[in-house]
């Protein structure tokens, strides 16, 4: 199972390039073994331009995904939007039998208002899942993960005010899982932004921008969470060999840590603790 994301801030790509990064991404976590696929990417109706979630999931290999996405035939139009991000999957079930709707991006909704990729387990999602339906949230694959996009659309549903952050929806959610995760969320309600976090899970996150960061600034970046990263461009992945095509400068996220990109600018806090000056969330160098 692999996890793969995807950020690219102002750089405007066709849908093709986006396609290929995602599945060149999934391709080079293939060998930990896996039963199915899925990606989500920024659709949009020519009509009124209002933006969508696509969801394709495929079971079987990456290639299989690769062909349903390619079968396109828009492939070459720039994306209509100037930032885009994408998440990509490849499953190792352990809850719920391979199948399209079992794979991941699993979603809050028919909408799909909030989707999310998952690597590890939720050893309490049958109570989560038993509030959630009392609560009238219908769910539709016999997964753990299917339980993360339907408690942040509850907890969006309840929010106290309109300017909750995505970030701040997520720390809310982890705060009721238990298990093993990594995880990375997408959402109609927060474009071009991306959240992703772990626990017992391993995730990093790979910066590519056009300013060059020295070791005396990259603290201070993470401290104070508002330096400017325009031409950032983020991936979440589970392995090293995915990730060191397109940067060399990586952050590894320690258990609980909640990494978010909004307007290009990449934080990260963990959770009821103060983000410190934890060395090891430095940018490292990969050799
Ligand atoms: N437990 C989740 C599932 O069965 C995630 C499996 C994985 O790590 O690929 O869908």
């Amino acid at each position: 199972c692999g996890i793969f994301a995807y950020l690219n801030y102002r750089v405007p790509r066709t849908r093709k390039e986006i396609y290929e990064t995602l599945i060149k991404g999934l391709q080079r976590l293939e060998y930990r073994g896996y039963d199915s696929a899925g990606v989500a990417i920024d659709g949009n109706n020519n009509e009124d331009k209002e933006r969508f979630i696509k969801l394709v999931k495929k079971r079987g290999k990456v290639k299989a995904l690769e062909e349903e996405l390619y079968k396109q035939d828009d492939l070459d139009a720039k994306t209509d939007f100037e930032t885009h991000f994408g998440i990509a999957h490849t499953r190792w079930a352990t809850h719920g039998v391979p199948s399209a709707i079992n794979s991941h991006p699993q979603r809050s909704d028919k909408r799909n208002e909030f989707v999310v990729i998952h690597n590890g387990i939720i050893t309490n999602y049958k109570d989560l899942r038993k509030f959630l339906e009392s609560k009238g949230y219908e769910f539709e694959s016999d997964t753990d993960t299917e339980t993360i996009p339907k408690l942040i659309k509850y907890m969006y549903d309840n929010r106290e005010s309109e300017d909750t952050s995505f970030s701040a929806l997520v720390e809310r959610v982890i705060q009721q899982l238990e298990g093993a995760f990594a995880l990375v969320f997408k959402s109609i309600h927060y474009p071009g932004e991306a959240v992703a976090t772990r626990r017992g899970s391993p995730l990093l996150i790979g910066v590519r921008s056009k300013y060059k960061l020295s070791t005396e600034q990259i603290p201070v970046l993470y401290r104070t969470c508002n330096s400017d990263m325009s031409g950032l461009s983020c991936f979440c992945v589970l392995l090293c060999s995915a990730i060191i095509e397109h940067t060399n400068r990586v952050i590894f996220l320690e258990d609980d840590d909640i990494a978010a990109v909004t307007d290009g600018k990449l934080s990260i806090h963990r959770l009821e603790r103060s983000a410190s000056d934890d060395p090891s969330r430095a940018i490292q160098t990969l050799q």
